[in-house]
């Protein structure tokens, strides 16, 4: 048998499967039902949180030939192609890769071809806000006037992106955050079925983790199954991937102490050691509620320890620093460089708000204990961290101009210079050489093992398609020529 994701293969197939989404299943069994579906539906919640799923039973109930009580039968022919994602007349569309108007023209053409199998023809459209306005704009007048076996199913993380004129036409459908509760449970049963066990608070753990997503508790709970038949914590917590607890301290002592090295060096340290940057801001926010907790004598042990020094004022500030690096951070690509320069940020005081004058004079407390500031009494204390790196880094602007060219050498400097601040890249694109280069399509190839490893890292790929595209002005056709060094043969694989 094919290899399925546990997310996957469990995948709710019964709108009774579905967990923690109160009455939008109630609702959507009704329609199919009374046989009365809308005529364009949007999902809207956060990610893993079952709105795909729900599309598919939808899709799947509509078209059964034998539904019961608003159910699939999940026998008939229809509801096995739609289980085996092979029903003709369910199309699915995922607009983060078909995002052009020729896509929404194509639907327009095709939905006035009657259904083949079912009674309806159903298109899911996954991400639909990442559709661009021209294909909205095709979108919108299918929309408008489908003909009355067409079911539009849309479904998107990002509401403000919509525009009003898709929102006003469709049913709207919020999915929630799933409580951990549910989570735990539908975890439970999983594991029953698959002849595997867990201690409680290791699955407690995996569903604070996941944030309400069952998608991502289910994907690391798979993990989990491939190290140990019984999960525990310590299972748990090395699966997270998270940063050992003294390493959090130790960062946020040396921020508490406006000790700029330790505290750089440590946040490298832990990131180099492979820890996501969302991952530590986490474990960064969690640790500071139970310094913050311990500040006021509620919890003791190592958190009072940190909490000791630390003022009331410049505590909050920090928390609210990193919750607001924290968002900020979902909506970037680069989230290490944002944490770094937070962290940056926070060590200079000087340079913030109305309650500067106090934080000035702790940070001046602080580096006269640590002896920063002893050795020049009459100029102001400056620490190697005082100017973030971003003033020292040549202007974006500039920087298209001088690599714009091109030849090799230009666009490799001109890359690597863009590139020189990324914690998590930097080093790589370092290792990059260029053995071809060709109107747009350019051949990476390296010396360096990790650097071989990265190039057939759909991500970092990505990364570097972006940087190019920056400074070219077009988006490169990326190549990597692989070095075989055993038997000394050199093969072009095409990844774009
Ligand atoms: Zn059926």
């Amino acid at each position: 048998m094919a290899y399925k994701a546990l997310y996957r293969e469990y995948r709710p197939r019964r709108f009774s499967d579905l967990r923690g989404q109160g009455m939008i299943s109630e609702i959507l069994k009704n329609q199919v039902k009374a046989q009365e579906p809308s005529h364009a539906y949007i999902f809207i919640g956060p990610r893993g949180t079952g709105k795909t799923s729900t599309a598919k039973i939808l899709a799947m109930a509509l078209n059964c030939l034998h539904p019961k009580d608003g159910e699939p039968c999940l026998e008939c022919e229809n509801c096995q192609e739609a289980l085996a994602d092979s029903m003709i007349d369910i199309i699915e569309i995922d607009a983060a890769s078909n995002n052009s108007v020729e896509n929404a023209r194509d639907i327009r053409d095709k939905i006035n071809l009657l259904p083949v199998k079912g009674k309806y023809k159903i298109y899911i459209i996954d991400e639909v806000h990442m559709l661009s306005d021209s294909a909205y704009n095709a979108l919108l007048k299918t929309i408008e006037e489908p003909p009355s076996y067409a079911v539009f199913v849309l479904a998107t993380t990002e509401l403000n992106k919509l525009p009003k004129t898709i929102l006003s036409r469709c049913q709207r459908f919020d999915f929630k955050n799933i409580d951990e509760g549910a989570i735990v449970g539908r975890m439970q049963e999983v594991l029953a079925s698959i002849g595997k066990t867990a201690d409680e608070d290791a699955l407690a753990k995996i569903a604070e983790y996941s944030d309400g997503g069952m998608r991502d508790a289910l994907t690391v709970l798979e993990k989990c199954t491939i190290i140990k038949d019984n999960i525990d914590m310590e299972t748990v917590l090395g699966v997270l991937n998270y940063a050992d607890d003294s390493s959090v301290r130790q960062l946020l002592s040396a921020v508490r102490d406006y000790d700029g090295k330790t505290a750089l060096d440590t946040l490298q340290r832990i990131l180099d050691a492979g820890i996501e940057p969302s991952v530590l801001v986490e474990q960064m926010m969690g640790t500071l509620q139970k310094v913050i907790r311990a500040s006021v004598g509620a919890l003791g042990g190592g958190y009072a320890e940190i909490a000791k020094g630390w003022d009331r004022a410049s505590l909050t500030k920090t928390m609210e620093k990193i919750a607001d690096t924290d968002c900020r951070m979902r909506l970037s690509t680069k989230p290490a460089i944002l944490l770094e320069s937070a962290i940056m940020d926070l060590m200079l005081p000087e340079a913030q708000g109305d309650e500067a004058l106090a934080l000035r004079i702790a940070k001046l407390e602080k580096q006269i204990a640590l002896g920063t500031t002893a050795a020049r009494p009459a100029t102001p204390p400056r620490m190697s961290v005082d100017t973030p790196p971003e003033k020292s880094v040549p202007k974006a602007a500039a920087q298209k101009k001088a690599g714009a060219g091109k030849d090799t050498a230009g666009l490799l400097e001109g890359l690597k210079n863009a590139m020189a601040k990324n914690l998590l890249y930097g080093d790589i694109v370092n290792a990059l050489e260029i053995s071809s280069l060709s109107g747009n399509k350019i051949t990476f190839t390296s010396e360096n093992k990790t650097a071989q490893l990265m190039l057939e890292d759909e991500k970092f790929i990505g990364v570097l398609r972006n940087a190019i595209e920056k400074q070219t002005g077009e988006a490169p056709v990326i190549e990597v020529e692989k070095t075989s060094e055993s038997l000394g043969d050199i093969d072009v694989e095409i990844i774009d």
